[in-house]
């Protein structure tokens, strides 16, 4: 075999020591360490409370980005003083723009499905980086806030891409879109429309796409019907803990953060500070996070025999404290141990996951980029300005704002043809049952688009923009553009 792969580890805070010892320990049983190295790296509480708000050290971060994988337990986020979450901070730092998460009915959870007979094994795919998790928000007016909601079309191909791969990799035969494209025309309609670009490529697999209200109401009617999901970040990380609760709740949950160069697998609970030091947590999360990194660097046969190890420990009613109705619990180094003593054995109730006859490591670490990449998915799409949405904090009644706007624009290319209040056309026409608040989109489009579109440029829209400064307080400002001739906007509910 070649070189030894290396793994940044960091067993993290709380339980995070224990359940990263046992997993550890049964790798060592499993004999994977002839086959990786892993590097402790400092990072987590200690971090912070030596007033580093990163949370983590610079050779840390250098390990990382050496070896492209973490493999870490759960760690605590300070409350206030300014610390990030380190969790979060390592999804987007590096570029880990797929969160993978497994979720399946294991023998000996007591769970709805598992007493009905219904097995539930689900795979959710969640974008990871972008969406309302930019956090990028701004307060606009006495009475308003505001969170962007970015989708892109680069990030919206890396996740479907890697969903396929995987979908592929695991023989599974159909893959769902959830979405809410129905009323988030442009942002969800991007990310679905970029799912069945991406399935072009893997014509072997069924798609369908479900909006994510009913998909939320099918998980728990018929999860059977789901083999995996790809979501948008926030709707993704609504339906894996939905989908957690199906198989059991979160301790049994595992999640790979998976990048083009780094990698990341945790737990997805987090560091119980309730239990930490205890001997008594269950590692079953962390270890089959640690099971798909294994697959991810081509351990197959290791993650095949340690699952089948697991599950057969699992079966045999050997369990941490948490799983719910067991009289007789034992505590996280005793449950490390008799996975330990299982490898090799097999569940008997269930299909055991087949072994294959060797490992076949594949990993490359990355290569240290030089400057940071740009993505890009439509290279020469012309685009054209076609107006301005100028948006204001007022009270004055929709009429006077309107009529002064009219006069404002005269002599400019532009004219007002709409106002919205919280997405409602309340101009030019609109209902009187309309609930206003103090923050107004007023759409302004050219006058003639047949003289002037492809021709009139940005300063126009500055100019107008200047005008409506003199007279009103604006809060932002959007150029419309169309992009190939199409409205690269969105109407108002009403228009
Ligand atoms: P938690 O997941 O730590 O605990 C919730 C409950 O679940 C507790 O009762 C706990 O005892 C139990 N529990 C969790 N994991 C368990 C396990 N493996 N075995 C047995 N019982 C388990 O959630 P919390 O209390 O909201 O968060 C505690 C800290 O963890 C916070 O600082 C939070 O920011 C952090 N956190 C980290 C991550 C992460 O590292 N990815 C995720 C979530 C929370």
């Amino acid at each position: 075999m070649a070189d030894t792969i290396r793994i940044a580890l960091a067993k993290g805070d709380g339980i995070g020591p224990e359940i990263a010892d046992a997993c550890l320990s049964i790798f060592e049983a499993a004999g994977v360490m002839k086959s990786v190295e892993f590097i402790p790296v400092d990072m987590g509480e200690r971090v912070f409370a030596s007033g580093d708000t990163r949370g983590m050290t610079d050779e840390a971060i250098e390990t990382i980005e050496t070896t492209g994988l973490l493999f870490k337990g759960p760690m605590g986020t300070p409350v206030g003083g300014g610390g990030k979450s380190i969790n979060v901070t390592l999804r987007k730092t590096f570029a880990t723009f797929a969160n993978l998460r497994h979720f399946q009915s294991l023998p000996g959870v007591d769970t709805v499905f598992s007493r009905a007979g219904v097995p539930v094994d689900i795979y959710v795919v969640r974008e990871n980086i972008e969406d309302t998790y930019g956090g990028i928000e701004h307060r606009l007016t006495n009475d308003v806030i505001e969170c962007k909601r970015l989708i892109t079309a680069p990030g919206s191909d890396q996740v479907h891409r890697f969903a396929f791969k995987t979908a592929e990799a695991l023989g599974i035969e159909k893959v769902h879109c959830g979405h809410k494209a129905n009323i988030m025309k442009m942002t969800d309609g991007l990310f679905l429309e970029r799912f069945k670009t991406a399935a072009d490529d893997h014509p072997s697999i069924e798609i369908a796409d479900v909006i994510i209200d009913a998909l939320c109401m099918n998980l728990v009617l018929r999860p059977q019907e789901y083999r995996m999901v790809v979501l948008p970040n926030l709707q993704g990380d609504i339906v894996s803990d939905l989908a957690a609760g199906l198989v059991g709740g979160l301790g049994f949950a595992p999640s790979a953060n998976i990048g083009d160069q780094i990698s990341i697998f945790e737990a997805v609970h987090g560091t119980a500070p309730d239990i930490a030091g205890k001997g008594v947590a269950n590692p079953t999360s962390l270890l089959l996070s640690g099971l798909m990194m294994l697959r991810h660097i081509g351990l197959y046969r290791d993650a095949a025999i340690i699952e089948n190890a697991l599950l057969a420990t699992l079966e045999d009613g050997v369990h941490t404290g948490d799983v719910k109705g067991d009289k007789d619990p034992v505590g996280t180094a005793a449950f490390a141990q008799a996975v330990a003593d299982r490898l090799g054995k097999h569940p008997s109730g269930r299909e055991a996951r087949p072994v294959p006859d060797a490992n076949s490591p594949d990993f490359t670490p990355p290569e240290r980029p030089t400057v940071n990449k740009l993505m890009r998915t439509f290279e020469t799409t012309p685009s054209q300005v076609a107006g301005c949405d100028i948006y204001l904090d007022s009270l004055l009644p929709v009429l006077d704002i309107a009529g002064r706007l009219e006069r404002l624009a005269e002599g400019t290319p532009f004219k007002l043809t709409m106002m919205s209040n919280r997405g409602t056309q309340v101009w030019p026409s609109g209902s009187l049952y309309t609930e206003n608040v103090d923050y107004w989109r007023c759409r302004f489009e050219l006058r003639n688009p047949d003289l002037h579109l492809g021709q009139i440029g940005q300063m126009p829209i500055v100019h107008l923009l200047r005008k409506v400064a003199e007279k009103f307080t604006i809060t932002d400002f959007q150029p419309l553009r169309t992009y190939d001739g199409m409205p690269g906007y969105s109407l108002a509910q009403g228009q």
